[in-house]
């Protein structure tokens, strides 16, 4: 079973893909970090646009609408603050379409 990132909806399929190696943690590696807390939004944020603007030829702008798209869907900001989140974000279709690249 496929269990995905609570803060960056990065898929964990091995150990190593879970914050501190546990397979119960709804975090994955990148969002925690030595502590085991979670990393602030900012630098979740700037992976998020770091990862799609390696998927979508370098663009900035589209890396930021997408990271955004994808963020506020996910359930650990529907109760945690980030006001990177507000701000354009890209539609229903060109998210489709995006995702569809990545697989
Ligand atoms: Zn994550």
């Amino acid at each position: 079973m496929h269990k995905y990132c609570f803060a960056c909806g990065m898929p964990m399929s091995k150990r190593e893909d879970f914050a501190q190696g546990d397979e119960h943690s709804n975090f994955c590696l990148h969002c925690v970090d030595e502590e085991g807390a979670v990393r602030a939004c900012e630098e979740i944020f700037e992976g998020g646009v770091q990862f799609f603007m390696s998927e979508l030829d370098g663009d900035r702008q589209l890396a930021e609408k997408t990271t955004r798209k994808n963020m506020r869907m996910l359930p650990y900001w529907q109760n945690h603050e980030c006001g990177l989140l507000s701000g354009e974000v890209v539609s229903d279709e060109e998210f489709a379409e995006i995702l569809k690249k990545l697989s």
